[in-house]
């Protein structure tokens, strides 16, 4: 789709995206101030709507601001965004919003800029990918899904110019999780996650695995994992919206399940694929 014909929200209105703008004084550009959220759509059905929403309210009021809109207005609009059956992914993003000069404290009174899209989903690799391990460079409020994301860039720049495809963050000795994903380890067979807390964002893909695993019969363990732990597991995986879940099959250079995706990894991605399909098909509620 060409920028000219693709349909985007912006402050109340549909419009092309090439004339979508927004003014240089805005907070999300100038310091980073807003948050956003990422939801998958199949067959025209938004996965787990309710819960990004949720996550999004959590998100505005950590930064101190109420949602600018409500439940039903987000949802119109991003049915509104949604085109045809295809797997496609609506991004959402709020900003403080625009004030009249630079300055970091907060305006007293500063109506937010509200931006949706929708975008294709990029193919998702079937096989295993590269990870690295990565020494945390992040704040302390991971939980926030804030746009300020520069330690994220160059985190995964850093697994990029290592050779892999996503980087596994180190805080402390524990694997928190990787630069965009949540992280998962299969130690025989107990498929185990880190907590939530505010050194990870709390996934919404992490607790539709989790629940996915716990209904194929799989026993499944929050808590943290240690870096030795990580090196030890059986497999290695990371969850999010946009990339399902992958299976690691090489960390820093060593093969992980002998080089290929695991056993686990295979049966809880063709139940995550059926759930999928149940959305599509409409036998599962948004
Ligand atoms: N952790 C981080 C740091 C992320 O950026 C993301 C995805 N944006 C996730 C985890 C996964 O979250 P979700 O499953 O909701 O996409």
């Amino acid at each position: 789709m060409s920028l000219s014909t693709q349909r985007v929200y912006l402050n109340g209105e549909f419009l092309p995206l090439d004339q979508a703008r927004v003014p240089v004084l805005d907070r999300g550009f100038l310091f980073g101030d807003g948050v956003y959220e990422v939801i998958p759509v199949y067959g025209g059905r938004p996965l787990r709507l309710a819960e990004h929403l949720r996550r999004l309210d959590r998100s505005l009021s950590a930064i101190h601001m109420e949602s600018p809109l409500s439940d039903d207005a987000w949802s119109e609009i991003i049915h509104q965004l949604i085109e045809g059956p295809e797997d496609q992914q609506i991004y959402i993003q709020v900003t403080r919003g625009v004030q009249p000069k630079r300055d970091h404290a907060i305006p007293a009174s500063v109506m937010p800029t509200v931006f949706a899209m929708g975008s294709q989903i990029a193919p998702i690799p079937s096989g295993g990918i590269k990870a690295v391990t990565v020494t945390d460079i992040r704040w302390d409020r991971c939980d926030i899904k804030a746009i300020t994301l520069l330690a994220n860039v160059l985190l995964r720049q850093e697994a990029i110019s290592r050779g892999a495809a996503e980087a596994v963050i180190v805080r402390d000795g524990l694997a928190l999780e990787g630069a965009a994903s949540n992280l998962f380890i299969v130690q025989k067979q107990t498929i185990i996650t880190p907590p939530k807390s505010d050194t990870i964002l709390p996934g919404i893909t992490r607790d539709l695995v989790l629940e996915i695993a716990q209904e194929a019969g799989f026993t499944t363990v929050e808590r943290t994992i240690s870096l030795p732990e990580l090196r030890g597991a059986d497999e290695i995986w990371f969850t999010s919206s946009t990339r399902e879940i992958l299976s690691v099959t090489e960390l820093d250079a060593q093969p992980v399940s002998g080089g290929q995706p695991g056993p686990v990894w295979r049966e809880v991605l063709a139940a995550y694929q059926d759930y999928k399909r149940r959305l599509r098909e409409g036998s599962i509620s948004e």
